[in-house]
């Protein structure tokens, strides 16, 4: 049988950055980003077999079931695996906007600072995740908030940039105080990184 097993990517980036330090990197990224591949990889298996089940299908009950139980914790890890390399990947960076998404951004929301000022206050307005879409269904940026993994997800959207605002990403280097935490975020911004995926985009789009 092939082995169709979700592989945990490695950290993108291998430097220090400002504020977030290695330690909570190390727990974000190789205790809990790696739990969540692997509670995929549990689940998707359960999944598989959940095909042949006859008696669990006949159980399917929306208060609580075991294939609901299933399906609740498939799209709460598979977003959180997806949400994490998401924004594992947009940091590490010099913090420096630059090429087309610059312009895109500027175009939108008028200068970089009104973008940045209304993200960042939207992570103050979250639990879970602040999100720079391209939402495919209207062909234009957005900024989404989500409380969790599985709640405040738009489909139809490909993120850009992706913040963690929950308090793991941050609580150990800057305790209570998630709004110096998103300052410095800006200042870990890897541009290049955000900027090549919407590049695909414009692509796709063309
Ligand atoms: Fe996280």
């Amino acid at each position: 049988m092939p082995n169709n097993e979700y592989q945990a990517k490695p950290l993108p980036f291998n430097k220090e950055l400002i504020g977030i330090s290695k330690k909570t990197i190390e727990i974000h990224h190789d205790k809990l980003y790696a739990g969540y591949v692997a509670k995929l990889n549990e689940i998707n298996k359960k999944l598989e077999a959940a095909r042949d089940n006859e008696e669990l299908k006949a159980a399917a009950n929306q208060s609580y079931s075991d294939l609901r139980a299933l399906r609740i914790g498939e799209t709460f890890s598979v977003n959180g695996v997806y949400l994490h390399e998401a924004y594992f990947n947009v940091i590490g960076g010099d913090g420096m906007p630059n090429g087309a998404l610059k312009e895109a951004i500027e175009a939108k929301w008028g200068t970089m600072e009104k973008f940045i000022s209304i993200f960042s206050a939207t992570g103050m307005s979250v639990r879970g995740w602040v999100v720079l879409a391209y939402d495919a269904n209207v062909n234009e940026m957005k900024i989404y908030g989500a409380d969790s993994h599985n709640q405040g997800g738009v489909w139809g959207c490909i993120p850009i940039i992706v913040l963690d605002v929950y308090e793991h990403a941050y609580f150990i280097d800057y305790g209570s105080d998630r709004k110096k935490y998103i300052v410095d975020f800006w200042k870990n911004l890897d541009w290049s990184a955000a900027g090549a995926i919407y590049e695909k985009i414009m692509k796709m789009n063309s």
